[in-house]
Order: structure tokens, then sequence, then C-alpha cells
């Protein structure tokens, strides 16, 4: 973690900004190690202090490496306002995206310089992963195609979308994860043409679509997958045909990706195709996103992101179409820009598929 704690203080250099305050989990955990929910951590060119309350002195003693640990009693935003003080500091950086307005209130009641917003300090160094972080990503992913296999093979007629949510989530935690990444979704027949829909009691018949969408956190680190079957037999023509648009819009995408590009130039490729073939208007999302300590972080691939890619970095390429009320298609993978490209991190088969027929 020194390294990254260093590459910190790089960027605290370059913007003449004296400290760096954070009480954001996923910031916290990059930089010190620490996974608990509430932690504090201030970091100066000669000070790295890490403070939490007590029913994390123990976890922090096994996590954290690089800061000085303390436990404290009260607040940590307003500590963390009463060190900046303490250490003579005359301004500090903090990410306005994650931090709320109380907590940041209660930093500067103890402080007398100046907060300044620099999301981009810790969030920046986050996007490109080292190849240690590409294998945790890795792992995390290959354990929940583990569990897309097997749930394959439980699916039956008249199994509700939250019995297969909640199974693959069993099987995460069973498999050691200590999670899902995000709420699993499980969609069946027109429902699925809802891009985030929320599994609930509807039950799976002959002729559905089956829309699968998740991951799981693996010793921190986030995966992501989406996959799209028709069930028993094919619903009609017309899913097919966008099942097989979706797929080559995934594909071509993932074939251009190179350092260089910008998430916009890999937006458009797929964009680009599905357009033409006239479902522009039923791809409202992005492409894809970052993952990492979180599901959804830098860098975006969206019509508006100018991020540059560079090696390293971890991103999803999901296109889907979505016509409403008949259901939707999405395929999502995890790749990892190289040197010249690209290495996909998901190996699960995404030809069209129709199971149990
Ligand atoms: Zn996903
Ligand atoms: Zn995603």
């Amino acid at each position: 973690m020194t390294a990254r704690i260093d590459a910190l203080r790089a960027g605290l250099a370059a913007e003449e900004c004296g400290a760096f305050v954070s009480v954001a989990p996923p910031a916290n955990q990059y930089l010190t190690g620490f996974r608990g929910s509430t932690s504090g951590l201030l970091v100066t060119a000669e000070h790295a202090q890490f403070f939490c309350d007590s029913r994390y002195t123990e976890q922090a003693g096994l996590q954290v490496t690089d800061c000085e640990v303390e436990e404290v009693k009260g607040g940590i935003p307003a500590l963390l306002g009463a060190r900046l003080k303490d250490l003579g500091c005359r301004d500090a950086a903090y990410d306005d995206t994650v931090m709320t307005v109380s907590q940041m209130r209660a930093v500067e009641r103890g402080f007398e310089g100046e907060l300044r917003a620099l999301p981009q300090l810790v969030s920046g160094l986050r996007q490109a992963k080292s190849p240690e972080e590409v294998e945790q990503i890795r792992a995390a992913q290959a354990l929940a195609e583990g569990v897309l296999d097997d749930v394959l093979d439980m699916l039956e007629e008249g199994i509700p979308e939250r019995e297969v949510a909640a199974r693959m989530e069993y099987m995460f935690q069973q498999r050691g994860a200590s999670g899902a990444s995000f709420p699993t979704i499980a969609l069946f027949g027109g429902r699925s043409s809802l891009p985030h829909g929320e599994p609930g009691d509807t039950r799976l018949a002959r002729g559905d679509i089956v829309l699968l969408d998740f991951g799981c956190r693996l010793d921190g680190y986030c995966s992501d997958l989406t996959r799209t079957f028709a069930f028993g037999t094919i619903p009609d023509a017309w899913f097919e045909e966008i099942y097989e648009l979706t797929l080559t819009a995934q594909e071509i995408a993932i074939e251009a990706i190179r350092p260089g590009m910008k998430g916009r130039e890999v937006d458009a490729v797929a964009r680009h195709l599905i357009a033409e073939a006239g479902y522009g208007a039923h791809f409202g999302h992005g492409l894809g996103h970052g993952v990492g300590i979180e599901i959804h972080e830098g860098p975006r691939l969206h019509a508006e992101s100018d991020t540059v890619l560079e090696p390293g970095m971890v991103v999803t390429v999901e296109p889907g179409i979505y016509l409403p009320g008949r259901g939707g298609v999405r395929i999502e993978d995890m790749v990892v820009v190289t040197g010249d490209g690209c290495r996909n991190l998901t190996s699960a088969p995404k030809e069209f598929k129709v199971l149990a027929s």
C-alpha cells in the first residue's frame, strides 16, 4: 500500500495541496487494505493516519498496512478536522462525489483551512489495476461463472425469479465470496426488457427469455457478468435477431478496444451497429463501466466519456436491446485493457442457447 499512498502524495504535490482526508470505504480500502465500513484516513507528505472505532480496531490491526492506526471515540469527520488543525494544514483535498455534506461540514468545523474538492485524486489512481488486482477480479469472475453453470442446471418450469437470484447469492457465499457485488438480476419473459429489474414472483415458463446479470465480491474485488437465454423453445424470431445483433455489437466493441481510445469511442462502435439495424432507441444505457473495489467505477464507456483507456483498466462491455413489454437481451463480459488491445476476463459461452430444449 506504500506505493499507493506515495502516488496519492504525488497527486497532492501536483495540486499543491497539503493533505487528503477520506471517510469513504472504497478509497480507504484501496489506500490501506481496510475492508470495514467505517473509517477515516488522513494523508500528508509526512503522515498517514488511519482512524476507526472500537468495533474495527482488531480488524484494522490485521488489514491496515503502512498507516498509524488510532482507535477513536465520537465522530470521525470532526476528528479529521481537528487533526488537520493540529498538523497546521492550510488546505485538504476530499472527494465531493462520495463525502456527504454533513461529513464535510464536520471536517470544516474543526479546521480553519480550505477543503478542496479533488475527486479524481484517488478514483483516478484506481482506474488502472495492478496485475494482482486484475487477477483478483478474474478470480471473482471465475467464481461467478461456476455459479452460472450450476444455476442453469437448476432451472425448471415454475421456478420464481427470486428463487434463482437467491440460489445464486447463496452459492457465491458458499464458494468463498463475501457476497454478491450488487443485487442479482434474474428476469423472465417480457420482464427481461427492464434493464435493472428486480427479481419477483414471476415463474419460469417454456418459451421465456431468461436474463441473468450478476457478480460476486471476492477478497475485496467485484465481478460482473450478464447472459441471456431462451428456455425450452425460442420465444419468437425477433428474439434471435436482437440476440445476434447484441452479440455482434459486443464482439466488435471488444475487438476495437485498445489503449489510447476514449470511452466514448468504444461506446460508439457498438452503438453504431445497433442504431444501423434500427434499434438505437432501445439501447439506452452506456456500453460499460470500470469494475474493481466498486462494481461501478471509472472509466466509463458511454457517449460522454473522454477518459482515455490505459493498460490495466478493467471495463465491462455490455450492450443491450430492450423492447418494452416483449423482452430484452444484454450480453456482458469484463475485459482488461492490455498493451495492444484487451484480454477477456470472462469465459462463459455466449452463443445463442435454448436451455432445457
Ligand atoms: Zn452486470
Ligand atoms: Zn455491468
